[in-house]
This record gives structure tokens, C-alpha cells and sequence, in this order.
């Protein structure tokens, strides 16, 4: 049967695979997407420590995979710095940033309609410009409370296959993975951070929650940007606000 249309409970693989298993599984659901969408498929790179294992395991599987990463304004230096040295390393990453004006401290006001103007906004270019039929996301359901109900698979747009391929692995298992294939990841996270975003809106935490320090302080706290919550294959050309 086509691993792109298992109904297996995600709960039990969460706790019943080995790491090995884990890694296997992943590899083929990359693999098999690839063989179906080809240049179609693109991986959603945001430079966090998922991103870069999803994206190390579709290079093992074809060099010409491409990729998308969605930069702010608000982004930490060292994010940049990281994401600097990632492109000159992959050219097939392409960055999309919003630049448009914004109210002043709007991720304080309105952090919903920052993410969605500097976040949701520039995906849903990325989507378009490069005719993306599969995006590929290191999404992972433990980490964090908004994250328990997503499928390997799923077409929450019509139209868009969203293939979340370590979605059954556990935070333990990414940095086992990173470390044993000498994956760099961002400098951030020797400081502490487990989740990384904007500068404003992320802070070192510790805890159960890896995403406890997104948006905290604010109804928003451990929540979503809103790539993974909105449609993102839709025709947008305008500024948003
Ligand atoms: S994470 Fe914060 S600064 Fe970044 S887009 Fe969202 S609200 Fe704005």
C-alpha cells in the first residue's frame, strides 16, 4: 500500500518505532511524494532545528529538491547570520520576505496580523511563484499543544498536498539525528531556545511545551504563525492590510 495514503494512529508510532524505524519511515514518505510530485515538491525550510533535519533527509533522496524559506524583519541576527551561510551552501533555497510598512510594534497590538502580513502572506507567494503541488514541513505533533491533530499527510488546501514526514518523531529523536549526521543548526539553541521565531516574540522557556516561548504573554502563547493553520494556495498579489 502507498505509505502517502496510510491511516495508521500516530500515537501509537510516536511511542512504538525506534529511532531507525522512525528515520526509514520518513525517508519513504519523502521519497514516494518525490517519485509522484517531483519539481513540485518543495521543502519549507523556516531554519529551525526540524526544518533543517526534514531538509537533510530529502537531500539524502535527490540533490534537486528545492526549498523555500519565509524570513521578517524581526528575525535575530544569528538567524540571519544561519540562514546567510544555509543559502550560499543550498542556492536551490529561495528566500520570500515581506518588506511592506507595518504599524509600529504590531506584534505587540495585533501579533495574528503580523504573522499573517510577514509570514502567512510571503508562504503563500513561495506557493505560487514556485508552483509548489506538495510542500513538505517539519511539523511534529509533540511539540507543543497546537500540534497534536496533524496527519503525515493532508490537503488542507485543495489542490496543495502538505507531507509532514517526522511528524512522529520526538524532540530527543531530531537532535540524535542532527547530531549524528553532523547537521549545523542555528547557534541559538546553545543558549537555550527550543523553538525559534521572531526575536520578539521568542523566549528561552523550559518545561514540556517546546513551544512555550513563541508568543509569550499574549492569547498567542505557544501558538501558530498561521502557515500552518491558513490556506496558503490561494491568488494573492496584495499588500495584506
Ligand atoms: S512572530 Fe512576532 S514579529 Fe514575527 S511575524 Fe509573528 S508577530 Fe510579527
Amino acid at each position: 500500500m502507498s505509505l502517502l495514503e496510510n491511516k495508521d494512529d500516530i500515537k501509537e508510532l510516536v511511542d512504538n518505532l525506534n529511532f531507525k524505524q522512525k528515520i526509514d519511515r520518513s525517508i519513504a514518505l519523502i521519497k514516494e511524494a518525490y517519485q509522484k510530485y517531483g519539481n513540485s515538491l518543495i521543502v519549507a525550510n523556516s531554519l529551525g532545528k526540524d526544518s533543517v533535519c526534514v531538509w537533510d533527509l530529502a537531500k539524502k533522496i535527490s540533490p534537486k529538491i528545492r526549498g523555500f524559506i519565509v524570513t521578517t524583519r524581526f528575525k535575530p541576527k544569528e538567524t540571519i547570520q544561519f540562514m546567510k551561510k544555509t543559502i550560499a551552501q543550498y542556492p536551490e533555497l529561495k528566500v520570500f520576505k515581506n518588506d511592506q510598512e507595518i504599524p509600529d510594534k504590531l506584534y505587540k497590538t495585533d501579533p495574528d496580523r503580523c504573522c499573517y502580513i510577514l509570514k502567512v502572506l510571503p508562504a503563500r507567494w513561495a506557493i505560487k511563484e514556485m508552483e509548489v503541488n506538495c510542500w513538505i514541513t517539519g511539523l511534529r505533533c509533540t511539540e507543543g499543544r497546537t500540534r497534536t491533530d496533524f496527519k503525515e499527510v493532508e490537503e488542507r488546501d485543495k489542490g496543495l498536498i502538505k507531507l509532514n514526514p517526522i511528524l512522529i518523531w520526538k524532540e530527543r529523536e531530531v537532535w540524535q539525528y542532527l547530531a549524528l549526521n553532523g547537521v549545523k543548526v542555528n547557534p541559538l539553541y546553545g543558549q537555550g531556545y527550543r523553538s525559534l521565531g521572531c526575536a520578539p516574540c521568542t523566549k528561552i522557556t523550559t518545561g514540556e511545551d517546546e513551544r512555550a516561548g513563541r508568543w509569550l504573554d499574549t492569547s498567542k502563547c505557544g501558538g501558530e504563525c498561521g502557515i500552518h493553520t491558513q490556506p496558503l494556495k490561494i491568488n494573492v498579489s496584495g499588500d495584506g492590510i
